[in-house]
């Protein structure tokens, strides 16, 4: 069989839900693995996300362009629910008969993980399910803003179902690398630390990168402090709590929008490139952001998403 596998959203402006986790976050994680399961059963896959869009409905166009031109057996779209904290559970859409009958195979197995039934729904209505010419599904993993869901969470055990609903077939375990949510990274090494500031380009109070030698010498504790400084946290020159918390927080490379409230990021954002640091995304900084966008021969959106991110801090 060819599978085009559909990682939802994690194309700015096509960026997914947020709730106690981050849809995009969870669309790459789930669809990595299903990805990797499906070809280690002998699968073919073409993956049907595009690497830019201009808006997001071109996004969805340059999705359903690449699998009607791919010859696909069978569509699916990997999304992730969010709704008002109260709502959970799995659904999942479809818009023909044939796809219906492997979207209520792939339900069966998520909810066998134990995440509400909320049954088969009609996905006419769905861009992708309407505008792919093959078979398509739509799968609501789960909602990202619901406490139960994500407890139950689970990527592989999430991509299992889903490879199992469509194969018939439980994959084996395939290593892949797993998409970390830096912002709960428990690794708090003077050596992470050191490594982290190089690459967020924090210079000791000679302008030097660090050593990534481990030792807390004075090179090191400039290094915080002018960290500290810039994310507006106590300056205490010593890699405590509210620092890593910061440092884990850019690390995890969150899309980041004008009028976006974000906070350390932003203050950081705005260090690198040489605004006034105040930690709101307003007019000047999105002006600094086109045109460092502009000079390093990115798509000029003011947005920054996982390639302007890529960029700054690799
Ligand atoms: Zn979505």
């Amino acid at each position: 069989m060819k599978y085009g596998i559909d990682i939802g959203h994690n194309c700015p402006p096509d960026t997914g839900a947020r709730g106690i986790k981050f849809e995009d976050n969870l669309t790459v994680d789930v669809g990595n693995r299903v990805i990797a399961k499906l070809k280690a059963l002998g699968h073919q896959v073409v993956e049907c996300k595009p690497t830019s869009a201009s808006t997001v409905g071109d996004s969805l166009r340059k999705r359903c362009a690449k699998a009607n031109a791919s010859n696909i057996d069978v569509f699916v779209s990997i999304h992730f629910n969010a709704f008002n904290r109260q709502a959970n559970g799995t659904e999942v859409f479809a818009a023909s008969d044939a796809g219906r009958k492997i979207a209520k195979s792939v339900l069966n197995e998520i909810v066998k993980l134990g995440f509400f039934n909320r049954g088969v729904k009609n996905g006419s209505h769905l861009y992708v399910v309407r505008n792919t010419d093959m078979t398509a599904i739509l799968v609501e993993g789960c909602f990202i803003d619901s406490q139960k869901d994500m407890a139950l969470y689970n990527p592989e055990a999430m991509a299992n179902a889903i490879v199992k609903g469509l194969t018939g077939k439980l994959p084996d375990n395939i290593p892949v690398d797993p998409v970390e949510d830096e912002e709960q990274n428990p690794d708090v090494t003077i050596q992470r630390l050191q490594k982290a500031l190089n690459r967020l380009k924090i210079t000791d109070q000679d302008g030097k990168p660090l050593a990534e030698d481990g030792a807390n010498g004075p090179k090191t504790r400039s290094a915080i402090e002018k960290f500290q400084r810039i994310v507006d946290i106590q300056q205490t020159g010593n890699a405590d709590q509210n620092t890593w918390n910061a440092i884990n927080q850019i690390l995890a490379k969150r899309i980041i929008r004008v009028n976006h409230a974000g906070g350390v990021a932003v203050r950081y954002l705005q260090y690198r490139l040489g605004v006034g640091v105040d930690g709101i995304y307003g007019p000047q900084t999105e002006t600094a952001v086109k045109k460092y966008q502009q000079q390093n021969g990115l798509t000029a959106d003011g947005i920054i998403g996982p390639i302007t991110w890529q960029k700054l801090i690799g």
